[in-house]
């Protein structure tokens, strides 16, 4: 199994030099090679594939672009490798009938890392990661690195380094067999509701910090494009990013992690369904901008946010679900909140509508009513399993 680690690392000043250079290297590799795949499509109505983008590496390096003989061939390798997944997400989300966008080209703010998927390029000794024609940067290790490392990140935030390892690991220990189950429903004004009645409040200090983003964004959008102050804002408002995507790392691991030591079975909604079912379309200005569509005024969170996070938290739940043994299962969305958990006629109700009443006597809040029904649909999808496979 793999396992990732992250540390921040302190290159010297020489080095930081390389590291942006290869950084620029990569993302103008990355953004030919989007352009290659656009315009073959374009004039000649030809894919073409990460293969053919590969066997084209060598010649590049020999003839058009020497200096890329500098950087080791499997991390540029990873850079085609990167472009190939987005196009295949990028099918992939259009096959399910939604409308993502085309893979887009990196600007120098959004292109920050780089990987070496091997062994080759680098060497980790004692407190340095040396990489090769790059230099050498001290790593804080704040805690024990395990395992065997397979492959090697170095990401930029902001002013700062840092370097993840993907390590292979032992399985370890799976914890004791639970006997509770639990269904999750994810929410606005809460980051869920459990099926128990329980609840994870978004934490507060999250609030703060997104005033502070919002400010910040506005302060930025004031100030001229070009302009040295502009700069300055606009490092003003990644740091603020940077410290809500810190927070809400942080927060989520500990709510992931008590969510998995509890209970055996974990049940989701399935959210990029849910996007296109279940919750209020964002509604649009002519000018293009967001209009409010009181689902987000609610919680007085900003929707990407929330967004981010919910997708963010099931897949670092289910990362631990695997390591710990237990079953994460995401379920259809459809009509979860509509249906009464307790006798399965469907009420029908809008989003205003926040508690759930039912000729069969049931009275119960809304979200609760759909988390008791995400754990029931989840329930029963496990049985249809255990019995299409009877030896799992
Ligand atoms: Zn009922």
């Amino acid at each position: 199994m793999r396992k990732t680690f992250r540390y921040r690392i302190y290159p010297t000043q020489e080095t930081e030099r390389k590291l942006f250079w290869t950084l620029t290297r990569c993302r103008e590799l990355y953004n030919a090679a989007l352009s290659e795949r656009k315009d073959a499509y374009k004039y000649a109505g030809k894919s073409v594939t990460y293969y053919d983008q590969q066997n084209d590496l060598p010649e590049i390096k020999a003839e058009i672009r020497q200096e890329y003989q500098d950087i080791a061939a499997h991390v540029l390798q990873d850079v085609l490798r990167r472009l190939d997944r987005a196009f295949q997400h990028f099918f992939r989300r259009c096959k399910n009938g939604e409308h993502p966008g085309f893979p887009r080209f990196q600007g120098r703010n959004r292109y920050d890392s780089f990987t070496y998927p091997d062994g080759a390029g680098w060497k980790f000794e004692g407190q340095y990661l040396h990489l090769t024609k790059i230099g050498k940067a001290k790593v804080k290790l704040h805690r024990p690195i395990e395992g065997q490392i397979k492959t090697v990140t170095i990401k930029r935030e902001v002013d700062e380094w840092y370097a993840t390892f993907s390590c292979e690991m032992e399985e370890p220990p799976k914890l004791p067999v639970s006997y509770e189950d639990i269904g999750i429903d994810l929410g606005v004004t809460h980051l869920a509701m459990l099926s128990n009645g329980e609840m994870i409040e978004h934490p507060r200090y999250y609030r703060k910090a997104q005033k502070v983003l919002e400010q910040r964004q506005q302060a930025l959008s004031r100030k001229k494009r070009g302009s040295h102050r502009r700069d300055k804002a606009r490092k003003l408002v990644a740091l603020a990013h940077r410290k809500i995507v810190r927070q809400r790392r942080d927060f989520q691991h500990k709510a992931a992690k008590k969510l998995v030591e509890r209970y055996q079975l974990i049940v989701f909604e399935d959210i990029q369904t849910s996007h296109l079912t279940g919750k209020p379309k964002p509604k649009q200005d002519e000018h293009g901008n967001y209009l409010p569509n009181g689902a987000s005024a609610k919680g007085g969170l900003n929707k990407s946010m929330l967004d981010a996070g919910w997708g963010t938290f099931v897949q670092l739940c289910s990362v631990k679900a695997a390591w710990a043994g237990r079953t994460l299962i995401k379920v259809d969305p459809k009509f979860t909140s509509q249906v009464c958990s307790g006798c399965g006629h469907i009420r029908k109700k809008d989003l205003s509508e926040r508690w759930h009443t039912c000729e069969c006597g049931c009275e119960l809040d809304r979200d609760l009513n759909a988390a008791i029904n995400i754990l029931e649909r989840g329930r029963r999808q496990l049985r249809a399993i255990s019995v299409e496979a009877p030896c799992l």
